[in-house]
């Protein structure tokens, strides 16, 4: 006799079961998330070679460090103080060439120099200035540095940055676009939500003034190749401010307040996480910008599942916005940590914050 077919039971859905796990973690972990920083904050700092005079007499050092920094100033090692103790920084081993020693470089640079010294020596010393108190200690016992303490930049560093309210506040944000990505991927009968995960981005756009999601959008690569869900969520805004590029299907019809996201899943999204949706105000097509509102993504918060590739990273430089935040490491086109780090590049004209650290 045959056995009765089995009952499909969404529950019993291994595949729901294994996204929902995830967003359950995402939602309730208890770690604090961390900031994506300048290499050289967490790395090990590069050192350069340079060459140490040891002076002999104590009452030659003013006049010594006088002449050595018009003659021979230390140009990209300037974090650095000249002198610790008798010993005196003299320059890197790399001024040096044709094989002469370092007293043959004095004799020939700053004759005046050629007797104050009783030895010298090579050490390394790190080539960039320190940025934390604990560098600064660490560099410290190498050779002395100039520091500037940044609280706000050490406060990033260490991993306890947000409090418990908005810890719950970002992972509940997060959680949402895993839900997003759950409703698209199991409307186009994706047999493994947990892989397409991989091949897939959700944005989710916040304005923290007023605790509400201004925007959300799902990739739409397979059909538009610019169409990456955050350059449709930041068009998007620009649509709630008097601009916009593309036509997305308004599918909420004219009370429609996320353009492209269905009824029916903002309705799921409320009711679950007792969220608000919709910007401070949004503006008609023939109404003037003039009136105070955010230009784009200022001050706002933006999450994505998957780490931003460079279009989308740039396109968050050129909206202002203020922190971007995702789950998984995108190993291939990531611009936040695994390729470059543009949050981190000096000569761009606005800079974001980012953190990761969700599971
Ligand atoms: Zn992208």
């Amino acid at each position: 006799m045959e056995e009765p077919p089995a009952k499909k039971a969404k529950a019993a859905d291994p595949v729901s079961e294994n996204i929902d796990n995830l967003i359950e973690n995402i939602k309730n972990s208890p770690n604090n998330l961390h900031a994506i920083l300048n290499l050289e904050i967490h790395d090990s700092i590069p050192t350069e070679k340079v060459y140490v005079g040891h002076i002999k007499n104590s009452k030659d050092l003013s006049i010594t460090i006088l002449t050595l920094n018009e003659i021979i100033p230390l140009k990209q090692l300037q974090h650095l103080k000249r002198v610790r103790k008798k010993d005196v920084l003299l320059c890197p081993t790399s001024y040096l060439t044709n094989n002469s020693s370092i007293q043959e470089f004095l004799e020939a640079n700053v004759p005046s120099l050629r007797h104050v010294f009783e030895y010298f020596k090579e050490i390394e010393v790190p080539a960039l200035p320190p940025k934390l108190k604990r560098q600064h200690f660490e560099f410290n016992k190498v050779w002395s540095c100039n520091f500037h303490p940044n609280e706000y930049l050490e406060k990033m560093a260490v991993d306890n940055f947000f409090n418990e309210a908005e810890l719950k506040n970002h992972r509940m944000y997060m959680a949402i676009a895993f839900d997003v990505a759950k409703f698209y991927l199991e409307k186009t009968n994706n047999v493994n939500l947990i892989s397409s995960l991989n091949l897939t981005n959700v944005t989710v756009i916040v304005d923290p003034s007023i605790s509400s999601i201004v925007d959300i959008a799902f990739d739409n690569r397979e059909n538009h190749p610019l169409q990456h869900s955050t350059m449709l969520a930041i068009d998007n805004v620009a649509k709630t401010q008097n601009g916009g590029a593309w036509n997305v299907d308004n599918k909420n019809g004219i009370d429609n307040k996320l353009w492209g996201i269905d009824k029916e899943l903002l309705d799921d999204l409320q009711q679950k996480h007792d969220v608000c949706i919709g910007a401070r105000q949004v503006r008609g097509k023939n109404e003037s910008c003039d009136d105070g509102g955010p230009y784009l993504c200022t001050g706002y918060y933006v999450y994505t599942i998957r780490e931003p590739c460079i279009m989308c990273s740039m396109a968050l430089v050129h909206a202002r916005a203020k922190r971007v935040f995702f789950c998984f490491e995108n190993t291939s086109f990531g611009a936040l940590k695994c390729k470059t780090q543009l949050q981190n590049v000096p000569f761009l004209n606005h800079r974001f914050e980012v953190f990761t650290g969700f599971l």
